[in-house]
């Protein structure tokens, strides 16, 4: 924003007015003298600055994400709110559903601990083209069919523009993962199925680029962004990847946008993921996304980062939920 003042205006009084307001100003000597407010300083409502004695007029620049802007601050996912003051969501289950087995066994333990989502990948991207990469079509219902058994909604990642269709089938909450963040054939197919999103942070995309990517969705259609911090590439092996937990308090307290923490892939090892999910928590997280496993070590991904379904209370988010018929309610095919 730039505040133009009035000839004659006392620039040092208007200043302090600003900084008591939590801004951060610098100053023009033009004729008149300009204030630049640098952008996110603090959240302002420009109307007010409009009022501030010796100010004549006030520039808002447009901002970069109009359409995330005009995002509520509390989205609803099939009636569930998340971000603003809604308390923190648990979503929570496998890296990859392995079996019909496996995943009714977890989302029977999850809901048990108040996960209020089931995650777990059917279309799993993975960096060599030797790993498993998942069940496909088969998983998608197996998760369901956990899901609605025990209560929960379903988070699952969307690989390809050819099966938004069929995930947007039978997930309440469509993930784009962090390899695919700029992968904007599949944000513009995803923003049509006008289901919400998760759309995890790319393993090198600054928090801009990361909000760009929130403004293809929604100027596709997505109905809601929710934003992932996953952790970013650093140049440490000691962690899988950095937490930038200053991007949580950023999008969560400037950018006032829904935003939930993922310190499973951002850990790489159970022993850091309690305190690196109670970190995101005290930063401002909306939620958090847990890898969790019945049988860590027999995952057939990702497995040294799982927690056992116990361990997830520790977080202290809310208390569990029974058997809900979410199912029909959010009308999911079948
Ligand atoms: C995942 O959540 O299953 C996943 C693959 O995460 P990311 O995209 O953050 O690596
Ligand atoms: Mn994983």
């Amino acid at each position: 924003m730039i505040l133009t003042l009035h000839a004659g205006a006392d620039a040092d009084t208007v200043r302090r007015l600003l900084t008591e307001r939590g801004l951060w100003t610098q100053r023009f000597d033009g004729s008149p003298v300009q204030l630049f407010v640098e952008p996110h300083s603090a959240a302002v409502d420009p109307d007010e600055l409009r009022r501030l004695p010796g100010v004549a007029r006030v520039a808002v620049a447009p901002s970069t994400h109009p359409l995330l802007d005009s995002q509520p601050r509390e989205v609803a996912v099939a009636g569930l709110s998340i971000g603003g003051a809604a308390p923190p969501v648990l979503m929570a289950g496998p890296c990859a559903v392995e079996s019909p087995a496996q995943i009714d066994e977890l989302a029977e333990q999850l809901a048990a601990v108040g996960a209020r989502f089931l995650r777990g990948g059917a279309y799993k991207p993975r960096t060599s083209p030797y790993s498993f990469s998942g069940h496909g079509a088969s998983a998608l219902q197996w998760i369901r069919r956990a899901a609605d058994r025990h209560g929960l909604y379903v988070v699952t990642e969307v690989l390809s523009p050819d099966d938004v269709d069929a995930v947007a089938a039978h997930a309440e909450l469509l993930q784009i993962g962090t390899r695919n963040m700029q992968n904007f054939a599949l944000l513009h197919a995803v923003g049509k199925s006008g289901k919400p999103v998760l759309l995890k942070r790319g393993m090198a995309a600054t928090v801009e680029e990361w909000l760009s990517a929130g403004e293809h969705l929604r100027a596709h259609g997505c109905p809601a962004v929710i934003f992932c911090e996953r952790g970013v590439r650093g140049f440490d092996p000691s962690t899988r990847n950095l937490f930038d937990i200053g991007a949580i308090a950023l999008l969560a307290h400037v950018h006032r946008l829904p935003v939930v923490a993922d310190p499973s892939h951002a850990a790489g090892r159970r022993d850091l993921v309690l305190p690196l999910g109670r970190a995101a928590l005290a930063a401002g997280a909306h939620g958090l996304l847990i890898e969790a496993h019945h049988q860590p070590g027999r995952a057939l991904s990702d497995g040294a980062q799982a927690l056992a379904p116990a361990d997830l209370t520790a977080f202290g988010l809310q208390p569990p939920l029974r058997a809900l018929s979410l199912h029909a309610q959010n009308g999911i095919a079948q």
